[in-house]
Parts: C-alpha cells; sequence; structure tokens
C-alpha cells in the first residue's frame, strides 16, 4: 500500500535552512493546543514534515525548492486515520479559530494544498484503504487518503471492477485530492471526469460535524450536495468518505492513430465522431510542435490517437465512426504504435525537474471550450504565449472530449534573460498573465482540471463573475470562521492578504 507522497524536486538547501517564500502573517498555537491535538491523532512538528507539506508539484515553486525557499509551512501535521479523528482535529481547530488544511498526494500544479496561512495540516495518506464493495451495483467505498494504484489493484483483483480515473499523476495522487481539484483522467471520454465518477461523499464540516450527501443513483432533493464539494479545493469541508462509481474491468482493447494536415480537420473529427455517440476511452490530439517532439511526426501534421476498451461490438462501432469522421475530414491512418509508444511514456514527466534546473520554465495550462471556439483558443493561447519575452516555445493538445466541447491543454517553455529567481518569477508571472487572459478572452473558462489553488486565485472572479458572489455567501456560512484552506479561490479572508511580491 502506498502512504507517502512524492515529493515533486529536491530543495537545493538543508531543510533548516529554507525560507517561506510566501510571506503571511502567522498564527501563533499554543502548547495546550499542540497537546490536544496530539492526544486526537499521531501529529508532528519535524522541519522535514513541515517543509514537505509547504507544497506540492506547483511548477514555480519547484524554482523555489531549487532556490533555497519553501512556499508556506504549517505550524504542525496531523495525521488521522478515522472520521472521528478528522471531526476532533477540525473542531479544535474551530474553537481555536487555527487555519487547517487538508492535503492528499500533494501532487496539485496550482500551490491548492500549500498552508498560506501555516496552522494545522490534515495529511490524509493515513486515511486510507476500500473499505466495502457493492458488486452488483458497482459501488466502491473507499478511503479520500488512498492512491490510484492502492484503489485499482484492489478493486481490478478482488472484484474485476476498474473505476477509470488514469490521470497522468495517478501513482502520487489520491482519490480525496481527485475530488477537492475537480480531476480528469487520461480515460475520461469513455469514463468520465471524477465529477461523473463520485456517488456520494462523507464530509466533516467547518464546526467538526459530519454530513454524508447521499449515494443514491440520480436524485431529486434540492440542489446535488455533492457537486457543491467537489472542487472545493479543501475550502468547505474535509472529505472523509467517498463513494466511487466502478465499471466491469473491460475484456477487449482496440486502438487507431491518424495524421492531419491541419488542427482544424482534426478537431472537426473528433466533433463529429463525438457528436454521433462514440465515446472512446481515450480520443487525444497533437499538434504539429506536439506530434513532431513525442508522436514521429514531421513537424507539419497534426496526430490523432484513439484507444477503446470494453465490449468489442461496442468498441468496434466507436472506432468506425471515428475512422468515418477521420476519412472525412482528410485524415490519414497511421500506424497504432504510436497508440503503444504514448501508453509507454505518457506519465514520464522528469523533463520538468530536468528543465527547471537547467533555469528553465516549463508549465502546462488547460482550459475546456466549447467546439465552435477550439481553434480560435487554440491559435489565441499560443500566439499570447511567445510574444512574450523569453518565449521557447507553445504548443497544445486537445486531452478530453464531451458531447459539447474538448479541453485543450497548453504546454510552454521560455528561456528568461538572467537565471536568477527573480527573472524566472517574472518570465512565468508573464506567460501565465498572457495565456490566461487569451484563453478567457476567447472563450474558454478558468480551468477544465488543474484547478485554482495560488497560481490561478487572481483570475478567477473574473471567469465567474458575479457567481463568485455566491460562493462566497456559501462559504461564509459554512465556515464563518475561515478556518478551512484560508485565502484559497479568492475568498476574502480575514487572515488578510497575500502576495507573490
Ligand atoms: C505529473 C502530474 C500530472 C498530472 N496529471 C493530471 C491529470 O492527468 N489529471 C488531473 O486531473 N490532474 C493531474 N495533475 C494534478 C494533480 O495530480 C491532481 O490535481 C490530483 O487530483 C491531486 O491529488 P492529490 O492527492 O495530490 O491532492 P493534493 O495536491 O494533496 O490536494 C489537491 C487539493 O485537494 C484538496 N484535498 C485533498 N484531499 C482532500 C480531502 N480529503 N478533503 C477535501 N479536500 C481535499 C487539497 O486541500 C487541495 O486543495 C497532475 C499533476 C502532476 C504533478
Amino acid at each position: 500500500m502506498t502512504t507517502k507522497s512524492t515529493p515533486p524536486i529536491e530543495f537545493s538547501q538543508s531543510v533548516g535552512e529554507l525560507t517561506d517564500r510566501i510571506k503571511t502573517k502567522a498564527t501563533t498555537l499554543s502548547k495546550d493546543f499542540l497537546n490536544s491535538l496530539g492526544a486526537v491523532c499521531p501529529s508532528s512538528t519535524t522541519v522535514e514534515d513541515l517543509v514537505e507539506h509547504s507544497r506540492d508539484w506547483w511548477p514555480l515553486a519547484m524554482h523555489w525548492s531549487l532556490n533555497g525557499k519553501t512556499p508556506r509551512r504549517s505550524d504542525v501535521v496531523c495525521r488521522p486515520t478515522s472520521t472521528e479523528q478528522v471531526s476532533e482535529v477540525v473542531s479544535l481547530c474551530a474553537k481555536n479559530s487555527v487555519p487547517v488544511t487538508v492535503s492528499g498526494g500533494r501532487s496539485g500544479v496550482c500551490g491548492a494544498a500549500v498552508p498560506l496561512f501555516a496552522g494545522v495540516v490534515i495529511d490524509t495518506t493515513n486515511l486510507c484503504g476500500v473499505v466495502s464493495v457493492d458488486q452488483i451495483s458497482g459501488l466502491i467505498e473507499v478511503r479520500p487518503g488512498t492512491f490510484g494504484p492502492d484503489l485499482e489493484n484492489e478493486i481490478n483483483s478482488k472484484y474485476k471492477l476498474s473505476v477509470g480515473h488514469f490521470p497522468q499523476s495517478f501513482d502520487i495522487s489520491t482519490v480525496g485530492g481527485w475530488i477537492g481539484s475537480r480531476g480528469a483522467g487520461q480515460y475520461s471520454t469513455r469514463y468520465g471526469k471524477i465529477d461523473d465518477m463520485v456517488a456520494g461523499l462523507e464530509i466533516v464540516l467547518a464546526d467538526g460535524s459530519v454530513i454524508l450527501t447521499g449515494t443514491e443513483p440520480a436524485g431529486a432533493a434540492g440542489p446535488n450536495l455533492t457537486s457543491l464539494f467537489i472542487g472545493s479545493e479543501g475550502t468547505l469541508g474535509v472529505i472523509t468518505k467517498v463513494w466511487l462509481r466502478a465499471h466491469p474491468l473491460p475484456a477487449v482493447t482496440k486502438k487507431a492513430a491518424f495524421r492531419f494536415e491541419t488542427f482544424a480537420d482534426a478537431v472537426e473529427t473528433m466533433r463529429t465522431a463525438i457528436r454521433n455517440g462514440a465515446t472512446p476511452a481515450v480520443l487525444r490530439l497533437y499538434d504539429e510542435r506536439e506530434s513532431k517532439r513525442s508522436h514521429g511526426g514531421d513537424g507539419k501534421t497534426c496526430t490523432l490517437l484513439v484507444l477503446d476498451e470494453g465490449v468489442e461490438v461496442l468498441i468496434d462501432a466507436t472506432l468506425k465512426i471515428v475512422g468515418d469522421a477521420a476519412i472525412n475530414n482528410h485524415g490519414q491512418p497511421a500506424e497504432t504504435e504510436l497508440v503503444d509508444n504514448w501508453l509507454h511514456h505518457r506519465n514520464d514527466t522528469s523533463g520538468l525537474q530536468a528543465l527547471s534546473k537547467k533555469g528553465f520554465v516549463i508549465d502546462t495550462m488547460e482550459v475546456a471550450v466549447a467546439w465552435s471556439r477550439v481553434n480560435e483558443v487554440a491559435d489565441a493561447v499560443r500566439q499570447s504565449i511567445m510574444q512574450v519575452s523569453g518565449a521557447r516555445s507553445a504548443s497544445c493538445h486537445i486531452s478530453h472530449s464531451y458531447l459539447d466541447g474538448a479541453c485543450i491543454y497548453f504546454t510552454f517553455a521560455a528561456e528568461p534573460k538572467e537565471k536568477n529567481l527573480e527573472s524566472i518569477e517574472n518570465t512565468y508571472t508573464q506567460i501565465w498573465d498572457a495565456a490566461q487572459n487569451a484563453a478567457l478572452q476567447s472563450g474558454a473558462n478558468l480551468s477544465h482540471h488543474h484547478g485554482v489553488g495560488i497560481n490561478r486565485a487572481k483570475y478567477i472572479k473574473r471567469a465567474l463573475g458575479p457567481a463568485h458572489d455566491v460562493l462566497s455567501a456559501i462559504k461564509k456560512s459554512l465556515d464563518p470562521q475561515d478556518i478551512l484552506n484560508p485565502g484559497k479561490l479568492a475568498f476574502a479572508s480575514k487572515r488578510g492578504e497575500f502576495n507573490l511580491d
């Protein structure tokens, strides 16, 4: 069983020498408070624990790690093993007005699990394991700190079931983190986003009380409360149990690949296939640059990879619909080894660390947009990135598709003028501003599956408009003392503001 998070990169200094990059008002925890916390569940104040729980896989924070800094240390890390213990920890924090930030694998890429105002971190990785399985209905009851491989290995081998959620970070992320950040796996075109997989949640609220959001297959008892907590990034409650929908293990897998002279033809292939009812598990389109970099392209053609799994008759029909759409849109069949290669290398992210160590600014940005605006957004974002001084490349692929639109996943690389931290941070911020503003301006949303965290907090009010006031009102009502992951999702915090200046 995996019970440990994976650090994103090494620190340049010994942990005792690191300083916090984010300066916020400290919360003073009394000895009594620490003793009471320690009586509830194991807790730690070692410098190693505090610095590791101060960061996630946010690429900018990797540069901080390489420059003797860590985002923001908490005061104490605790590791509950039951709902009751989480409830007691949260009650204690509520009584003492102490911030409490929950973390799972800490593989988020926007800083969502960083405890901005210090206080307590609840590390859920000991609150783990499959609790029960309703094999007839395919319902899995699981603890939030369960890592991807532990969940799938158990339900594959014992029950011949699969949830079908395979993010690129599958090995290093947990069920609670998937839900907290509203993620999507690489097989989402068949199995859906995490939103579609969660049947119900057990939540510890900010006063320590526990609620269930219901596990029925469909309901009409007022608005869907489960949805309220999906993507809430630990700001509305702590998820202590999850019911996930699972599918029978697939009997057959088939693959196809195509090359296209234009991105627009390939997008039209995806759109018509999906709108005609084909939902292959994997449907990924790479632009010319990414096709050349990773899929044997010549730099002038785009590559569409297709993989489906399940019952043969359904897969054959699905691949026929996609194949017909490709031919109708000038696609050329290509070798299916391209899909095999992708399967082998899809979770390798070693380039990120290697290039960061050389001082390059590297990151990805994913947004969702209606089919009618996919080409426009893809062009606008790539062009805006390339206008920033130091930008070396901007590329994209379409990673997830829906009846009404798709997720465009951009990758950028830049070489700051100088290799010092200030120059790296400036370049990083300028590229994100250019890319996110271009995406919002041309009709995309803020995020498809990476979430908001620290990195995107400054754009969320613009993206949501007056709807952000509704979210803030919900936050205020559920967490009047502002103890749950304060400072996130651009909720006003009585604890102060944070900025990176
Ligand atoms: C190499 C790499 C590839 C990635 N690929 C993908 C991908 O394909 N698809 C995708 O969706 N994401 C991807 N991500 C982003 C990240 O892995 C996901 O967001 C993941 O879901 C985070 O899970 P975690 O357990 O690491 O959560 P953490 O990073 O620990 O936390 C994420 C957020 O969820 C909250 N949270 C965690 N547990 C709970 C809980 N029990 N209750 C309430 N809130 C909670 C935290 O407070 C935080 O706000 C990738 C990241 C990396 C580094």
